[in-house]
């Protein structure tokens, strides 16, 4: 049985929803999901022969596009020397020293397998560096899965923090309160009720995960005061924003250094990956020197520091970054004359090569602004662009990209199709 619907029916039988991570299975916007086969430049191809236009970019790794040519020759010269070892390798220094340098904030690192290790051990870390239990987090960011942040504040804001998700015990998501994003009175607020409690405030300095939220004016800089006052640590959670926005990550283009920063996604070149890092004093807490316990099987793989390694080279250039930002503004001016053209309401959030049309009024700058969007239009929209062979992310809540091999041509077809799903609507 091939095709994606028969894949659907054998895959649903066996594995939740059909999928290995929720939001593939297009809950938010209908319809069933299509099952990849390959991958090549900007476009991807289903096991029904139908190719689109990809704008999620496996939801933000593929800065360098799909498959591409010095990352494929790398990790296949990599893996006919071996796939693990559970030993150190070269690749894994080259690596560190290459983040060091590009993030001068984090001056050593921690290679993970995931997004949700590095915020997890970055929070553990937090912890065990401060002595304190608490942390802040902000509603609608989201830091991968792990118990203390799948947690978001009910109405009754930083006094109240219920889980997100039923296995989280109430005693441990006690600990996380949770705040507006760009909201930075309510975290003075919280950090002088608190004093001395809280251990950490992380937060994506460019939102992704309510789709793109930018930083107001002074807000990380506010976090970063506020924090140093009250002796709390300040973590950057740039899984998304690392390499994507600037070469050095939010924390360069916003000129604000955090105590602790995760990455992931670019980092690993399209491989599981994700690596925390930070102040040296603090990242000495993390065994063997000190007694933050963290550890993984497959951390340092060698095919993914190779994947990684590879894509980062290809990033350090700075014509990249102008390129990718260029291409970004060329999307959202596709997209918002498409909306005006046919009377759509329509705010686009985009910083560089991420970027969030909302169907709201706006601005959205923070959780609630964007659950004002008309997510059953955002589902009509995807529909409509996948129908013509476009692919944005299946959720009002997640960013689209803009890769390096995205061409012009590309960029003028998805608008166009823009142009003729808003005049459906
Ligand atoms: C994707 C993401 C994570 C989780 O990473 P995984 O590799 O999916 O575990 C954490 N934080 C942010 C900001 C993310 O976008």
């Amino acid at each position: 049985m091939t095709g994606s619907e028969a894949l659907y029916e054998r895959g649903r039988r066996l594995m939740p929803g059909g999928v290995n991570s929720p939001v593939r299975a297009f809950g938010a916007v209908g319809g069933r999901p299509f099952f990849v086969s390959r991958g090549e430049g900007a476009r991807i191809w289903d096991e029904d022969g139908r190719s689109y236009l990809d704008f999620l970019g496996s939801w933000g790794p593929l800065i360098l596009g799909h498959a591409p040519a010095p990352v494929v020759e790398a990790v296949g010269e990599a893996i006919r020397r071996g796939t693990s070892f559970g030993a150190p390798t070269a690749r894994e220094v080259e690596l560190a020293e290459l983040i060091s340098r590009a993030i001068p904030s984090v001056e050593m690192v921690r290679l993970v397998s995931s997004g949700t290790e590095a915020a997890m051990s970055a929070i553990r870390l937090a912890r065990g560096a401060t002595g304190r239990d608490a942390i802040i987090k902000f509603e609608g960011c989201y830091h991968g899965h792990a118990d203390s942040l799948l947690v978001k504040a009910g109405s009754g804001g930083a006094t109240f923090s219920i889980p997100d998700s039923l296995g989280v015990p109430s005693a441990l998501a006690s600990l996380t309160l949770t705040l507006p994003f760009n909201d930075l009175a309510a975290v003075r607020r919280t950090l002088e009720t608190r004093d001395g409690k809280i251990a950490a405030v992380i937060v994506e300095p460019v939102a992704g995960n309510m789709g793109v939220v930018p930083p107001t004016r002074g807000f990380l800089q506010g976090l970063r005061d506020l924090t140093r006052h009250h002796g709390a640590l300040l973590i950057f959670d740039e899984v998304i924003t690392g390499f994507r926005v600037a070469y050095g990550g939010a924390q360069s283009f916003y000129g604000v250094s955090p105590d602790l920063t995760c990455l992931g996604k670019i980092i690993g070149g399209g491989l599981p990956v994700g690596a925390y890092g930070g102040r040296r004093d603090l990242m000495e807490h993390v065994a063997p020197l000190g007694k933050v316990y963290q550890a993984g099987t497959l951390s340092g793989n060698p095919l993914t520091v190779t994947a990684g390694l590879a894509t980062l080279r290809a990033l350090a250039d700075p014509t990249v970054y102008r390129r990718l930002e260029a291409m970004g503004a060329k999307l959202q001016a596709g997209v918002e004359a498409a909306a005006r053209e046919a009377g759509v309401l329509l705010t686009v959030n985009r910083v560089g090569s991420m970027l969030t049309p909302f169907f709201a009024a706006g601005p959205v700058t923070d959780f609630e602004s964007a659950k004002r969007s008309n997510t059953s239009r955002y589902a009509k929209f995807f529909q409509g662009m996948l129908a013509r062979g476009v692919f944005f992310a299946p959720s009002q809540f997640e960013a689209a990209f803009v890769s390096l091999a995205h061409s012009e041509a590309d960029i003028d077809s998805a608008g166009a199709a823009a142009r003729e799903v808003f005049r459906a609507l």
